[in-house]
This record gives structure tokens, sequence and C-alpha cells, in this order.
């Protein structure tokens, strides 16, 4: 365990902060309100073991967990010790381009020096280096087997001043906690809605993308042999017809983490000889001829995504002070494109800035970051549930210019085959490290429409995986 690192109170707010859930929206919301308040109590309602171990509480901690550039900054500037323990533990380095062989709308990526990376390893292994490096914070107060059940208010309901837990430890009984500020990071099914109208006020109005995706997932122990040619291996299906992807990172212990990951309902069995022929058809053969060579070291295991889910806090007139929502709780994409941890860093550190710029009035901080988290999410939004509306399938409404940006979008990935300087524009934009107008920077702009006016210039790519590889449209 790191040393206990006295964090000194540059803008005391307050008293104490109470964070509900202990995963990562809550561990690194926790580690901004130290700033802040004398003492910040973490609620969760899973037992936390000194290890990392999977959880009930966060079962996707079994699939695969690649962290965008963008959040992994943000989590090693606020746990300057996160970066070499990951690494001293065994996470790998990969280079979005170079060290991962990537096969995207029929394509290969091309493999260039992007100095785009991420680190990769299992999500309880970061789960619990970040939650070590929180426990060093001295005025931060962990509290596990503790279930949340309401809110406490003020008599004029206009403020949450607390929280009612039971705590299942010890001998179980129900106690009540008072806060400064209550932080909501207990993820999806988060209850904020339930009790805001218990309190009296609307429920948030919700965004909906049904998607049905689900996960099946294992490891295997890695093979030496393959390691010369790629670090990690991400084939992604090409809508409408495609619905599989298939991914593989490296992660600690010497060993892989597949995710089979199929949408609109086509889900890999989990029987061996099932979840082997799911995998056969993948749009690229490279994961399938690797499955049917490496050890697994543990059953098949599932997860459901039913869809993107946004709540809309930030258009609710009525809002009570003392608290903020943030994580899943406020916002779930779709796994698949990578960015919860991301998002929720990215909230972390606008709620930092708004508790910065409220001169102690911590009503108005938590105000201001409901409208300004809303912004926040709004890019990353529109990346998921863009790209899931790509399937006819797909259950929800097609904001104006979802035809054109999957259009563009299509014609960007094609580039990303043979034009490295495309490849690495966009990898910066998915990393979150550019905005998303920088798609349609003239270096990208310019081809895009060359490509669209003279498409056989670019039919054939070298890919430095397999070989030649075809466009979609000459597959048939
Ligand atoms: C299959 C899958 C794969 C994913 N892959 C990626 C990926 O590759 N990259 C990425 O960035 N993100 C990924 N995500 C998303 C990522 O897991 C989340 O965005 C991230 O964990 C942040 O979530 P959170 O902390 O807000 O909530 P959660 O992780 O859901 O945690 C909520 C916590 O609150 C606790 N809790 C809940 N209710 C209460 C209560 N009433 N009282 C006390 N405690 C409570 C829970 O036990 C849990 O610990 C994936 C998600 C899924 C489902």
């Amino acid at each position: 365990m790191p040393k206990k690192e006295s964090f000194p109170a540059t803008k005391r707010l307050g008293q104490q902060a109470i964070v509900i859930g202990s995963s990562m929206a809550g561990l690194i919301t926790a580690k901004v309100l130290s700033e802040y308040f004398d003492r910040v109590t973490i609620l969760e309602r899973d037992q936390l073991e000194d290890s990392a171990e999977p959880r009930q509480g966060v079962p996707q901690g079994r699939h695969v967990h690649g962290i965008l550039t963008r959040g992994h900054t943000i989590m090693s500037e606020l746990f300057p010790g996160l970066t070499d323990g990951l690494v001293e533990g065994g996470a790998s380095l990969v280079d979005m381009s170079k060290d991962l062989a990537w096969h995207h709308r029929g394509l290969w990526k091309r493999r260039v020096d992007s100095g785009v990376a991420i680190y990769t390893q299992t999500r309880p292994f970061l789960e619990w280096h970040i939650r070590q490096q929180l426990l060093g914070c001295k005025n931060v107060n962990p509290i596990s087997e503790c279930d949340v059940k309401s809110f406490m208010t003020d008599a004029e309901k206009r403020r949450v001043v607390g929280v009612v837990i039971h705590r299942r430890n010890g001998e179980a009984h129900e106690e009540e906690l008072t806060g400064d500020l209550v932080v909501d990071a207990s993820g999806r099914g988060s209850q904020t809605p339930r009790w805001l109208e218990d309190m009296g006020y609307d429920k948030p109005e919700e965004s909906v993308i049904k998607v049905n995706v689900g996960y099946a997932s294992r490891l295997y122990r890695r093979l030496p042999s393959h390691q010369k040619r790629w670090k990690a291996l991400m084939l992604y299906p090409t809508p409408p017809q495609g619905n599989r992807m298939g991914m593989l990172f490296p992660v600690e212990g010497n060993r892989w983490i597949v995710s089979l990951i199929g949408w609109v309902g086509d889900h890999a069995p989990v029987d061996e000889e099932g979840y082997l022929e799911w995998a056969r058809n993948l749009e690229a053969p490279d994961l399938y001829n690797l499955m049917l060579e490496a050890e697994p070291l543990t059953p098949i295991v599932t997860h459901k995504f039913p869809s993107n889910l946004r709540r809309h806090y930030e258009r609710m007139r009525r809002f009570p002070g003392g608290l903020v929502v943030i994580g899943d709780a406020i916002c779930s994409f779709n796994p698949s494109y990578g960015q919860g941890m991301t998002t929720a860093s990215l909230g972390a550190i606008t709620l930092r800035r708004c508790l910065d710029e409220c001169e102690g009035n911590i009503d108005l901080a938590a105000q201001r970051f409901r409208k300004k988290v809303a912004k926040v999410l709004r890019a990353p939004w529109m990346m998921a549930a863009g790209e899931d509306l790509s399937w006819p399938a797909a259950e929800g409404t097609r904001p104006f210019g979802t035809k054109f940006m999957n259009w563009y979008l299509r014609k960007v990935h094609e580039l990303t085959a043979r034009d490295g300087e495309i490849l690495v524009r966009f990898l910066r934009v998915m990393n979150m490290l550019k905005p998303p107008y920088t798609i349609f920077h003239p270096r990208i702009l310019f081809p895009v429409i060359a490509h669209t006016l003279v498409p056989k210039r670019l039919q054939y790519t070298e890919s430095s995986v397999q070989g030649r590889v075809v466009l979609n449209n000459e597959k048939k």
C-alpha cells in the first residue's frame, strides 16, 4: 500500500462529502473532493477485498476494459503513482496503431507509430490500484457493505443533506449520515430518479438508444509466438449486415482477455463449441485462429447491455441543492466504444472546476456541474449513439445529421486503412485528446471528398497483419 499522503485542503468547502459507490466514478470523484472537504466518505454496497478480483457490484469487470488516453491521463494526474503501479503489476502499453491490429469496416487499419497509446489491464486490477492510491489520502473514509437506501433532506426538501444507509457488516442496522454534498456514483442502476420523485421533484428525461449488445468473455494464457506482430487485436463489425465484434487485450499475469461482443441480439453462446463457432464468423479470422490455439484460463462469462442511456438532469427546472450525479448514473454508453471510465474522469475534473469557481457556495457548484457535465457528455454520446444507429434494428430517435455523420465516418475509416496521418488524427479524436469537430480538418475532409469522387484509387491497401486487404465493396 502506498504511503499515506496528506492532501492540503486548498479551498475548504465543508466538513463532509458523501460519495455513493466505490467504483471508477466514485473513486476518482472522491479524490477530487478530498481537496475541498475535511472528510470524504465513500459508501459501497460490496465487501471490498484487498485484491484485484472481480466483484458483484461491478459485473462488467470480467470483460475487456480499455481506457482511452484522455481518461488515463486524468487518472494519472489525480493519482501520480498509478501508471508505475500498473506497469509494475504487468499492464501493457499499447500504441493504438503500431501495437494494435484493428479490422474496421472491412479493412485493416494502417500500422504506424501513432503516439496515441493506452494501458491495458483487467478492470478489477485498475480499480484496485486506484483504490489503493486513494486510501493514501488520510481524509478519505471508505465504508463497505453499506447500502444507501434514500436521501435525507432539509424540512423544505430543497436540499439533500445526507443519506440513509443500511450497514451489513457486524450487526445489520440503518443509520443516517449527514454531509455538505452528496455525490451519486452508483452506476446505471442509480436510484436518484426515484428518490427525487419521493422528494416531490420530477424524474429526469431520458434518452435511450436500444442496441441489445451482449458480451461473452474469458481469459487466455498469452501465446508468445503472436506478440511480435501485434499486442492487441480489435475486429469491428460492419453495420448493418455485420453484428459481431471480437477484442483481445493483453492484461496482467501474462494473459489475454477476449471479449466477443454482439449487437442487436446476436450474442455469443457460452458453450465451448458455440463460442468458437461464433468467433469463426467474425469479419477477420485472426482472433478465431488464436482462440483455437491458446489455453483458456477461465469459464466464459456474459453481460447484457440493453441500451445507451442518458439522464438529462440538466433539463430539470427544479433540482435540489447539495446533490451531484456522476459517471454511469448520469450516462451509460454502449461499452464497446470504451468511453465510460474516461467520461467519468472528465466528469470528476468538471466538478473540480465548478467547486473552484463557486466561491464557497456548494449548491451553486452542484447546479453548475449539472449543466456543464451535460456539455461534456454531448460528444461521446453522439459518437456512441450515432454509430449504434447505423444498425437499422437499433431503436431510438435518429438526430438530424446522423446519416451524414455515419457516411462521413465510414469514408474516414476507409481512409485510415492507408493514410497514417488521417488515422492518427482519428485516434486523437477517439481518445478524446482532440475535439470531435477536428474530424472535419481539411487534411481529412479533402481526402474524403477525393475518395468519394474517385473511389477506385483506394481499392487496395497493405495490411501489416495479413497482407493485402480489400474494401467492403470488393468482397462480393
Ligand atoms: C461489459 C462492459 C464493458 C465495459 N467496457 C468499458 C471499456 O472498455 N472502457 C470504459 O471506459 N468503460 C467500459 N465500461 C463502462 C465502465 O465500466 C463504467 O463506465 C465505469 O465503471 C464507471 O461506472 P461507475 O463508477 O459510474 O458505475 P459502476 O461501475 O456501475 O459502479 C457503481 C458502484 O456503486 C455501487 N452501488 C450501487 N448502488 C449502491 C447503493 N445503493 N449503495 C452503495 N453502493 C452502491 C456498486 O456496488 C458499484 O461499486 C464497460 C461497461 C460494461 C457493462
